[in-house]
């Protein structure tokens, strides 16, 4: 019962239910207006026929006989005339005035609505005929108006008592057959969700009625609903096998990442050992000035002090060529920071500095004129300048004055960092598969480099663009977003 009044009130408020309604008055009222008209419009011409009928009887039957009495002077006959002529429908007064001034009158009438009629009496003598007088005769026509006001209200009256009805049972059958199934399908419908089992809509139905257009609405719904919750649900496990293997694919990249990190620091074993070399060099040397200085007669305590600070700062320098290399290789997931770029491209370049040296390449870091700081994973973003600057010692080492180039500028957006180096440039080869991996003209190079390096940027939000220059060389160009800028300006 509840639930009954509920969808009644909703039907009440539908739009479409007052379009309806509107539209049903609208068209009723129409005919109804149309069809007054044409009847009142027949009942007029009947009524003006009969008023025309009594003035043509009096024209043809009775002015003969009137001037007969007038030519007699018979005062008695013309009055009784006069009076006989108001038995006639409409006709309510009737006067005749003499050719001497002489008036007799029948009837009154007190209407705004009134039709003249004008007879001339004459009579006729031998060939001669004589003006006696007029007679006027008046219609009135109230009646017919008033008859005419009367059926007009009783059609319309009766046309909107019946519009009223068949509005009224217009509203209860659509309600019925109709409003209160759409109602319940759009709450069916507003209720929907994609992920759970879809219920089937089922309308509220007399058992073995007439399966109807709802019906099939509400088939064709329940097919929809079907349709969609599976496509919905294969969504589901293809986004899901998609994330799994997306998670996998990160996971290659990484090991790969770590890999090429191995493999890169094991080509650079040798440049490494010299690195350690020179620390160790002089904490020896420093370690035998010690000996000597305690092993003289008066011990220079001072001088023994220094030279221990020595010996020890040179460990240290030994130390953090260790963890650097050990943090460079360790299998770890990127953790992002906030790190000033100049110290990193320093210490990246001076990684590099031995196999510099040995193949006799200038490498430079040009730096710029304030400090920039980028958001990165510290190890990820050494290794793809690593990759590039050793990929551009290797393509200049053959060219006299082989000299490789880093720079850094910075806009409000964006950090760009270029490697440039005055070797070949780039084959047609490495363009033509850019950052695909597997590509090298190296004859121990595996090829990945350069996809790894596009990778871990890609991954920071930023790109990776190459090209060969004019006047000879390789400019790699790497782009970060300034997340100190955006972050300022936030
Ligand atoms: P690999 O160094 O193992 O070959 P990379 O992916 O690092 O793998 O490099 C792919 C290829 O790109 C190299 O073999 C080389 O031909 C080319 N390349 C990379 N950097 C330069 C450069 N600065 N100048 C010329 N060629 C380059």
């Amino acid at each position: 019962m509840g639930s009954g009044e509920s969808v009644k009130k909703h039907y009440r408020d539908s739009v479409l239910a007052r379009k309806i309604i509107l539209g049903m008055v609208l068209c009723s009222s129409i005919i109804t207006l149309l069809l007054t008209c044409a009847q009142l419009y027949k009942q007029y011409i009947k009524d003006i026929d009969q008023l025309s009928q009594s003035e043509q009887i009096i024209r043809e039957s009775m002015l003969h006989s009137l001037s007969e009495s007038v030519w007699e002077y018979d005062d008695k006959l013309i009055k009784l005339q006069l009076k006989g002529m108001l038995s006639h429908p409409y006709i309510e007064h009737a006067t005749l005035v003499l050719a001497d001034g002489q008036e007799y009158s029948a009837g009154k009438i007190n209407s705004d609505f009134v039709n003249t009629y004008e007879f001339d009496i004459n009579h006729q003598q031998n060939d001669n005929q004589a003006l006696l007088g007029s007679l006027f005769v008046y219609a009135d026509l109230t009646e017919i108006y008033e008859e005419l006001v009367s059926s007009a209200a009783t059609t319309l009256l009766a046309n909107a008592i019946k519009t009223f009805g068949v509005v009224m049972f217009m509203l209860f059958l659509m309600d019925r057959l109709i409003g209160r199934h759409l109602i319940h399908t759009m709450d069916y419908l507003k209720a929907i969700e994609t992920v759970t089992e879809p219920k089937t809509l089922s309308l509220e139905r007399p058992n073995n009625h007439v399966t109807d257009d709802m019906d099939e609405l509400a088939e064709t719904i329940n097919a929809m609903q079907r349709r969609i919750y599976e496509a919905h649900q294969q969504l589901m496990t293809e986004m899901q096998a998609r994330a799994k293997l997306q998670e996998q694919l990160l996971d290659q990249n990484q090991q790969l990442a770590q890999l090429d990190r191995v493999f890169t620091m094991g080509e650079m074993a040798t440049s490494l050992a010299h690195e350690l070399n020179q620390p160790l060099a002089s904490i020896t040397g420093f370690a035998d000035i010690c000996k000597r200085l305690i092993n003289q007669p008066e011990i220079n305590q001072p001088m023994v002090e220094k030279t221990l600070e020595k010996v020890s700062s040179e460990a240290m320098r030994a130390s953090e060529i260790i963890r650097r290399t050990r943090e460079f290789v360790r299998n770890r997931s990127p953790q992002r920071e906030s790190i000033e770029l100049q110290p990193l491209l320093i210490e990246s370049v001076s990684m590099l500095q031995d196999m510099a040296n040995k193949k006799q390449v200038s490498v430079n870091c040009l730096a710029a004129s304030s400090a920039v700081w980028v958001e990165v994973d510290k190890v990820q973003l050494q290794q793809v300048l690593i990759n590039l600057v050793r990929n551009a010692i290797e393509a200049v080492q053959s060219s006299q004055k082989g000299k490789v180039e880093l720079a850094y500028h910075h806009d409000d957006s964006e950090v760009a960092i270029t490697v440039i180096d005055n070797g070949p440039g780039l084959s047609q080869k490495v363009l033509d598969n850019l950052f695909q991996p597997f590509i090298t003209t190296k004859e121990n190079g595996m090829g990945v480099g350069l996809s790894i390096c596009h990778s871990i940027i890609e991954a920071h939000g930023g790109r990776m663009q190459v090209e060969n220059q004019d006047q000879g060389g390789a400019c790699f160009t790497i782009v970060l977003p300034n997340l100190e800028q955006q972050s300022g300006d936030a």
